[in-house]
């Protein structure tokens, strides 16, 4: 038997040994959920069965505009019955899963408590999609979408995002920048926002830093929630006018009750 071979089993073995907590239930993982390589048992995190399909979604139909899982193929050929009268800036889009039920409900824990390890749970469960698409296979670079320095002193030094792509990278080998892009204007929350005034609160939000670094390169951009994609039709403006070849944006949950 091969060393290839035999690392399942070892996987396995330390399974039941050690078997991990569910992030979310605290449940004990189901051994039976045999892991497919050695390194599986820390990437599965030990979700179990029931909260995995919950948050998960493993065979749904996506709309690969604005990135909202569907219960039914869109009937548009171009985005989703959210998204379709929009024309957002980026060439693709990738979530977890929509921004309800337990998924809502885990984001909002990682960023109320400032968890940094439930965030790096859920970025590896985005990792798992951005390594099913094929369109991300040539990301050259990933940016997280920034904080301002005046948001980053009263959250503690917690960003979400950036923790969603330090994990996002360990598991996929795009590299991570957090210096390229940045915030150079306070924003308020856009969750508290109207669509319209969205748009207005990111308006020039955003600078490239670096741009030789930008130029030509498919560019990854990650953030934890894409409400009305005011944020990230901004950022991806920024980085198209520095010279990005292709913004794919990837995102923890859809939220589409504003759109
Ligand atoms: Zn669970
Ligand atoms: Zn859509």
């Amino acid at each position: 038997m091969s060393i290839k071979e035999k690392l399942p089993k070892v996987a396995d073995a330390l399974r039941l040994l050690f078997p991990p907590n569910c992030p979310s239930c605290g449940v004990e993982s189901d051994c039976e959920q045999s892991s497919q390589s050695f390194f599986s048992i820390w990437q599965a995190d030990g979700w179990c069965q029931d909260c995995r399909v919950q948050i998960d979604p493993q065979n749904s139909d996506r709309c690969l505009h604005c990135a909202a899982v569907l219960a039914q193929p869109s009937p548009y050929t171009r985005g989703c019955a959210s998204c379709y009268r929009q024309q957002f800036p980026f060439d693709f889009a990738v979530s977890v899963h929509n921004y309800q039920g337990l998924l809502r409900d885990l984001v909002i824990q990682a960023k109320n408590k400032r968890d940094d390890t439930l965030m790096a749970q859920l970025g590896r469960l985005l990792a798992h999609q951005i390594k099913k698409h094929p369109q991300t296979a040539d990301s050259d670079l990933m940016i997280s979408i920034p904080s301002h320095w005046k948001r980053r002193f009263f959250s503690k030094g917690f960003h979400a995002a950036a923790l969603i792509a330090q994990n996002v990278e360990k598991m996929t080998g795009i590299p991570h920048s957090q210096r390229i892009l940045c915030s150079v204007k306070p924003t308020l929350k856009q969750g508290t926002l109207s669509r319209t005034a969205r748009l207005e609160n990111v308006r020039n939000a955003f600078a490239c830093k670096h741009p030789k670094r930008i130029v030509g390169r498919n560019i990854l951009l990650i953030d934890d929630v894409m409400t009305s994609g005011a944020t990230m039709s901004e950022a991806t403006k920024v980085l198209r006018r520095a010279g990005a070849k292709k913004v794919i944006v990837a995102v923890i949950a859809r939220a589409t009750s504003v759109d």
